[in-house]
């Protein structure tokens, strides 16, 4: 199955799809002039792992970065809401984690950021959870990138930016986005948008709630195992338990 029209016409202005394997010339360098112009302007939606990786780096609880630093809309039509990192009010819609040197949280900067000038989707086929990439290759003027001339594929530079771990977590994140009763039509009510939110993003407060008996359907023996998991772990649990909540 490959990419449908209507996926192609949502691409962003200046993108074109790509081969995992296609070569492109690319580097992206501090000495270059545009260095963090792709920082500012920009709609920087999150995904769970995105959230998880930026409040380890602010030192934060996930209630208090989602409070702080995340915006979240429900657009007219869409069946989940989306988060949305805040920019800063300077003119220029800057990222509030940028600065003359560059990015302050690189080291657990955003899976879009990484991927950047790469788009990459993954559509699941089947119950199974296989997947099939599609990648798209996002050429703005702003961005000085492209004359450098570094050989790049789409697989290697995905690879280069570390993004091997965010997208094991979007893929299994896109088993609830892109579920067959999604496919279907399902509406969510506002207690599961509630579940969405909390399972998803807030894990610090899914811990508490879990802890203080306040998550049906948990035995005494899952709890204790669960307040053994770290960050990561958690979230894998929490994207089955509301596969199922959700769905079952
Ligand atoms: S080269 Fe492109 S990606 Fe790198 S800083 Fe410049 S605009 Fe951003
Ligand atoms: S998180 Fe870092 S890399 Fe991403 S837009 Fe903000 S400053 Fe740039």
């Amino acid at each position: 199955m490959g990419l449908s029209q209507a996926d192609i016409a949502h691409f962003p202005v200046n993108a074109q799809t790509l081969e995992k394997d296609t070569q492109f010339t690319f580097s992206c360098h501090s000495g270059l002039k545009c260095f963090t112009e792709c920082c500012r302007l920009l709609e920087l939606a999150l995904t769970p792992y995105d959230v998880l990786r930026l409040r380890r780096a602010t030192g934060l609880s996930s209630t208090d970065f989602l409070e702080k630093f995340v915006i979240i809309e429900h657009p007219e039509g869409e069946v989940f809401p989306r988060l949305y990192l805040t920019m800063i009010d300077d003119g220029r819609a800057s990222c509030v984690f940028v600065s003359a040197l560059g990015c302050t949280v690189y080291q657990d900067r955003p899976g879009a950021c990484r991927a950047y000038p790469l788009g990459r989707g993954a559509s699941r086929h089947n119950a199974a959870g296989s997947t099939e990439e599609h990648y798209i290759l996002i050429q703005e003027p702003h961005c000085h990138g492209f004359l450098e001339q570094i050989t790049q594929t789409a697989e290697g530079y995905c690879l280069d930016q570390g993004l091997s771990e965010y997208n094991r977590f979007n893929d299994e994140v896109a088993s609830i986005l892109q579920h067959p009763q999604v496919r279907r039509g399902k509406i969510l009510q506002p207690e599961e948008r509630e579940l969405f939110l909390l399972f998803l993003y807030d894990l610090d407060r899914l811990r508490i709630e879990i802890s203080g008996g306040m998550i049906p359907d948990m035995t005494p023996i899952t709890v204790q195992k669960v307040m053994s998991f770290n960050d990561p772990e958690l979230l894998l649990f929490a994207i089955q338990r509301l596969r199922e909540r959700l769905f079952d």
